[in-house]
């Protein structure tokens, strides 16, 4: 059994360098010619559930995935892990599809965590999920009731998946008087995301899914028969599923339809004891209001994590080296704990990390088969908010893949790749002015200033993410 080099562990985010100390295994390279039913491209959670979905639903079938890096080395194992529903997103959601058709994916998106729990409880996967609950709240006057328009339209429905909370209730739950006000969603869950990255390659292998680590893709035919060629081998199969999240923007067909940005992530040493004193040793995950958003949370093992967006802009949709290496932007994190949760924003930090964010302009992820043949799917844009719908994606590449008609291919998430953002290079131009903008607007807006019209209006540009904005609350929806 091949394990990972000590040197291939060191630089990678600190909750890949947690679990690779108790589960180093490497699986070889492809270096042959091979057959397969299913080729699935890319070994994140995306691919990782998918792979296991197709052998529950057809214990015969053969499934090889290639990864270009390890299992989980992508977003899957470096980011915050905080494991939410998509009820932020009812908006969004409806404007694909209806609103019955918007609440019954995010319905789902709220079993889907009952179901990673379940899922983890049945195949020993302990990566540490706990259900703290989220705070979406307010570090600025102008950020105040950036929920209300997601709450209210849940209470036409006779419905509330969350509740607003008040500066001091959010004190109570997490020692913080930085949020003035916000929403508390007592579903969402804080996990250690690359043990549930790694436990998912674990199961995929013992239920005989093939993986092939170290083996970058480097191109597809879209003609049958359908092969992935690698730098030594290929696969040629029935499917192919292209479960690449930012680096599908090196797809022709799936490009149009995002940009890459990088999300920037912390772990602090050990500090169990500074995190009880100042009333957050266990407390809701909390995320603010910036359309780049911030947000913190606490590990079991005494640890604050914390995560800005709105970093590194792809030229071309291209991952390059800045997308990977120890993060540039400590100090904007410490920023944000200053407006968001003062007294932590001295936290010693242990290492500092980056990776890329695949962005869709409504900020839902798509689905879907390509026009040129539709034995190859796709799914990719989860904009930041990925852990929980890359479990429903699972089920839906699935069903597409397995040609069922279940309720899950039909989802309104399944959907021909449409242009989001203009082409380069004025993409990459736009998004820097209106990263730009953002930026300049949640200064003012801290500064209890109001930002000028050109400003608010360039702003007002940027997609959505985890959440919609106040500012951004009409943003372009599909
Ligand atoms: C810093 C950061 C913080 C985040 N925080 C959260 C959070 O708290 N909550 C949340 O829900 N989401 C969060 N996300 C987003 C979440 O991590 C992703 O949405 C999710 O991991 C997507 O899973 P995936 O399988 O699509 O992608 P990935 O994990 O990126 O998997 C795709 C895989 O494809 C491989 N690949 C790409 N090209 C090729 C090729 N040519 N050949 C072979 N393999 C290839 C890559 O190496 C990669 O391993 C965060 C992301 C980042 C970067």
């Amino acid at each position: 059994m091949a394990v990972l080099a000590q040197q291939d562990i060191l630089w990678r985010s600190h909750w890949l360098q947690q679990a690779l100390a108790a589960d180093p295994d490497l699986a070889p390279p492809l270096e042959e010619q091979t057959r397969a039913d299913v080729c699935i491209v890319g070994g994140g959670y995306l691919g990782l559930w998918t792979a296991i979905r197709l052998r529950e639903a057809n214990p015969g079938l053969d499934v090889v995935i290639v990864e270009r890096d390890i299992c989980g080395g992508g977003p899957s194992g470096r980011n915050s892990g905080m494991l939410l529903s998509a009820w932020t997103k009812l908006a969004a959601l409806s404007a694909l599809k209806g609103e019955a058709e918007a609440l019954r994916v995010v319905r789902l998106s709220m079993e889907a965590i009952d179901g990673i729990a379940e899922f983890c409880a049945e195949n020993g996967i302990d990566c540490w999920l706990d259900r703290v609950g989220w705070i979406w709240g307010a570090t600025c006057a102008a950020q105040n009731g950036a929920w209300n328009d997601a709450i209210a339209r849940y209470e036409k429905h006779g419905e509330a998946p969350a509740r607003r909370v008040s500066r001091d209730e959010i004190a109570a739950m997490t020692g913080s008087h930085g949020f003035l006000a916000g929403a508390f969603d007592a579903s969402a869950a804080t996990v250690q995301p690359a043990f549930l990255a790694r436990g998912l390659r674990r199961v995929a292998l013992s239920r005989g899914v093939r993986i092939y680590e170290k083996t970058p893709m480097r191109r597809f035919s879209r003609r049958s028969p359908l092969v992935v060629e690698t730098e030594r081998g290929s696969v040629t199969a029935a499917k192919i599923v292209l479960a690449m999240n930012a680096w599908s923007a090196g797809v022709t067909e799936l490009a149009p339809a995002l940009f890459n940005i990088s999300s920037d992530d912390a772990a602090s040493l050990p500090m169990p004891e500074k995190l009880e004193k100042v009333g957050y040793s266990r407390g809701p995950l909390m995320i603010d209001s910036r359309v780049f958003v911030a947000g913190w949370r606490v590990t079991r093992d005494g640890r604050l994590n914390v995560g800005v967006t709105g970093g590194h802009i792809g030229f071309g949709g291209l991952v390059d080296q800045r997308f990977h290496g120890p993060s540039p932007r400590v100090e904007a994190m410490r920023a944000a704990l200053r407006d968001g949760h003062p007294a932590l924003a001295d936290f010693p930090l242990a290492t500092a990390w980056e990776g890329p964010i695949d962005r869709t302009d409504s900020g839902l992820p798509l689905f879907g088969r390509l026009t040129a043949n539709p034995d190859i799917l796709y799914g990719y844009g989860f904009s930041g908010n990925g852990i929980g719908m890359t479990y429903l994606g699972g089920k839906v590449l699935t069903s597409l893949a397995l040609g069922r008609d279940d309720g899950w291919a039909d989802m309104a998430l399944v959907r021909p790749v449409r242009r989001g953002f203009p082409p380069e290079p004025f993409r990459f131009v736009g998004a820097h002015f209106v990263r730009g903008a953002v930026r300049r607007r949640d200064k003012l807006e801290h500064a209890g200033r109001k930002p000028d019209p050109v400003t608010a209006w360039v702003a007002g540009l940027a997609p959505s993410g985890v959440t919609p904005s106040k500012a951004n609350i009409t943003s372009r929806v599909e």
